[in-house]
Parts: C-alpha cells; structure tokens; sequence
C-alpha cells in the first residue's frame, strides 16, 4: 500500500475504534418532514429546514422562473459576472429584516464567516470567542492569525476578564458567539454581550445561523431578547429557516463595502446560482409579511419538552444529552427503528462525555408524532441515563 493509502486507512481504523468515523447516507427529503434513506421512510427531527421552506411551493415558484432567465449557475466571482440582478434584492431584504444599513451574500455561512473574520482583524488583533461557537467561527479566527482567547459557554464575568487583561495590548478585538448555540438551542446573551463589546471597544460578530426566520419574530437573535442587542456584525446563513443556501453578514454600509474588495472568500469564488438567490429572496419575503410564521417551529419543540419534562425551549433546538457516544448513537438507532430520524451527534462537535440526540422541530411534524418520540425518549432514552 502506498503510504498515503497507509495513512488514510490508519486513521480511518483509529476513528473506527473511537466510535468517531463518519458515514455519509444518502436521504431523500420528500415535502414537510419526512425523509427516505436505504428504502426505508422516516420522520425527520434531524433536518434544519425549520420552516419547511425547501419545498414551498411559492419559494420553488421562483427558483424556477430564475433558472428558466438566468441560467443554472452564476459564470463567476459576484466581482466579475456573477452578481447577477437578483442579488441586490436579496441584500436589501435581510438588510431591512435584521435592521442594519447593507448586506452582503457568500456562499455559504461557512464561507461568511471564514471570509469576514480575516478581512477585519489580524496578527496585531485580540479574539474574544464562546467555547461553544461553530467551528467554521473557530476557523475564521484560526485564519485570521489574531490572538485568540476562549470563555466559557455564556459566562459575561470570563469574557470581561480576558478583555479587561488583553484588550490594551491590541489593536482591535473583535468577539464572537453563536446567537444561537447550534448544538444546545439555548441563546447568548446578546444585549449584555453587545454592552460589554462596547465597553472595551471591542466589535461583536454573532452568528444568527438558527435564528433568522424562527425567533424575535423571524428577525433573529438580535431581537429575541427584552431589547434589540447591540450587535454590528450580524451573520447568519440562507441553508436552515430559509431554505436555499449561502450566507451572509447585515453592518453598517462601509463595513459591507470593505467586505467586497477584502473578503477572499467573496472575491475568489463564484456567486450562487440565480435560482438559490431567487430562492432565498422568496423565503424572506413570506417572513416579512407574516412574523407569526416564526412561532410554529417554537411551538412544536415546546409541545416535546414539556411531555418529556425539560425546561421550555429558547429555539427549534432540543437537545438530549446522553453522554456516552456508543449510548447516544443505540438510542439513534432505537428511535430509527419506531419510525424516527434522530441523529447522534459526536465529540468533536460536541465536547467530550456530551454525546447527544439533537432534535430540530418544524410546524409540520404532527402532534401525535412529538408526543410519541417524546414518550420514547423519556421512557427508553432518558430513563437509562443516571
Ligand atoms: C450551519 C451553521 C453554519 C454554516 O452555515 P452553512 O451555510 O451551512 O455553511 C455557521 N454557523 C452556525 C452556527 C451553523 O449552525
């Protein structure tokens, strides 16, 4: 075997022993919420389609009369061709929806966020980030080469302690979270967070990817608490609420501006197709016209935890923490066979010991059925975990 062969085997092998190798399966996700993998059907608590947009027939109205006029995909970077007329639509819409002077679109909220960090702050710069951020804000940070320091999960008094010893020796800081946690569903304190950026001048970034389009009345994080926080870096991504794909940053006009002539990952890759902005577009506008659209996923997640006894949900996240990895994916498994998709979800991308089922709900997952899962999950899951 040659020794590239060698390596990749190796460590497959080594990933295999920890229960850590990943396997892609292909699923076919019919409308609303079920989903078909090796011809079996499911319902779905696995999905990020919190507002069954991918399949609304309005939205794929759109997508379709954009690819019919403009084509499958875009020919270029938005910074040659591939800024097609649709993108200025979109930009002023989650603009006006997140209550910033501009917007701009990426690839991917992958793409925002390892494009935006490097293009604001640098070797000379401070880093100030929750533990628990995602790992595409870990690797902006990580790109940025600025220096980082890490608090703990919504802990205000840490994230004062590292600005009050590191900010004086820094150019700029900038500080970022979740607004919110993609694995825990639970909200960072985005109001006192945005006092406390301020207060060291620091600039916080939050990334929204879970909450446009089903909290603060489909507004997002920002505005999901007693007051709009004060946040000049809103990023968020078209791919979950939305239900088309890229992401984007909503700041000030300047900062948007310096984001297209500096944001490598804007500039040096190709603009989405026409029909995934045209998408997007769609899925904004049903959101603006109907801020009660937001409360359904909510809705549906609050029905789950109060039949199995946890505390109310702050978004469509649920976990349900199991600990043990061999233990989380059993009960995957188990849930699976009544019928359920639940994915377990692993170290690395939750801390170690907090192997979990994450549940997503939807406004389309039926009464009956929540009830069903939560009862299994409380009787068969929870009521194995001391
Ligand atoms: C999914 C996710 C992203 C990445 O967005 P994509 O558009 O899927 O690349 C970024 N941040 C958080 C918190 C996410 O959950």
């Amino acid at each position: 075997m040659d020794s590239l062969t060698a390596f990749a085997t190796a460590k497959l092998d080594s990933l295999a022993a920890a229960s850590l190798r990943r396997n892609i399966v292909h699923t076919a996700r019919e409308p609303g919420v079920v989903v078909e993998r090796g011809g079996k059907r499911y319902l779905s608590f696995s999905c990020n389609d919190y507002l069954n947009f991918s399949h609304h027939p309005a939205i794929l109205a759109a997508a379709r009369e954009a690819l019919d006029r403009y084509g499958a995909g875009s020919g270029g970077s938005r910074l040659v061709t591939g800024d097609h007329p649709l993108y200025g639509a979109l930009e002023e819409r989650l603009a006006r929806l997140k209550g910033a002077e501009a917007a701009c679109v990426f690839g991917s909220g992958y793409l925002t966020n390892t494009g935006v960090i490097p293009a604001l702050v640098g070797p000379d710069d401070l880093i100030v980030i929750d533990e628990l951020a995602h790992a595409c804000l870990f690797a902006g940070a990580q790109m940025s080469r600025a220096r980082l320091c890490v608090f703990r999960h919504n802990d205000l008094a840490h994230a004062e302690e590292l600005l009050a010893t590191h900010r004086a020796a820094h150019r700029h800081a900038l500080m970022l979270t979740d607004g919110v946690f993609s694995m825990d569903g639970d909200l960072a304190p985005l109001p006192a967070l945005g006092r406390l950026a301020r207060a060291h001048d620091a600039w916080l970034m939050a990334d929204d990817a879970h909450g446009i389009g089903v909290i603060g009345g489909g507004r997002g994080s920002t505005y999901a608490h007693d007051e709009p926080a004060d946040v000049p870096l809103q990023m968020g991504t078209l791919s979950k609420a939305i239900g088309a794909y890229g992401g984007y940053l909503c700041a000030t006009r300047p900062v948007i501006e310096l984001m297209k002539s500096r944001a490598r990952t804007l500039v040096y890759s190709t603009g989405l197709p026409p029909s995934v902005v045209a998408s997007a577009v769609a899925a904004l506008d049903l959101i603006e016209a109907d801020p009660s659209l937001a409360e359904g996923p909510l809705a549906s997640a609050r029905l789950f935890t109060r039949r199995v006894g946890l505390p109310d949900p702050q978004s469509p996240i649920v976990p349900v923490v199991v600990g043990d990895t061999d233990a989380a994916l059993a009960a995957s498994r188990m849930l699976a066979d009544e019928g359920f998709l639940v994915v377990a979800i692993r170290p690395p991308t939750v801390p170690p010991g907090t192997a979990r089922l994450r549940l997503t709900f939807t406004p389309a997952h039926p009464e009956k059925e929540i009830e069903r899962l939560a009862d299994l999950i409380r009787g068969r899951v929870l009521g194995n975990v001391s």
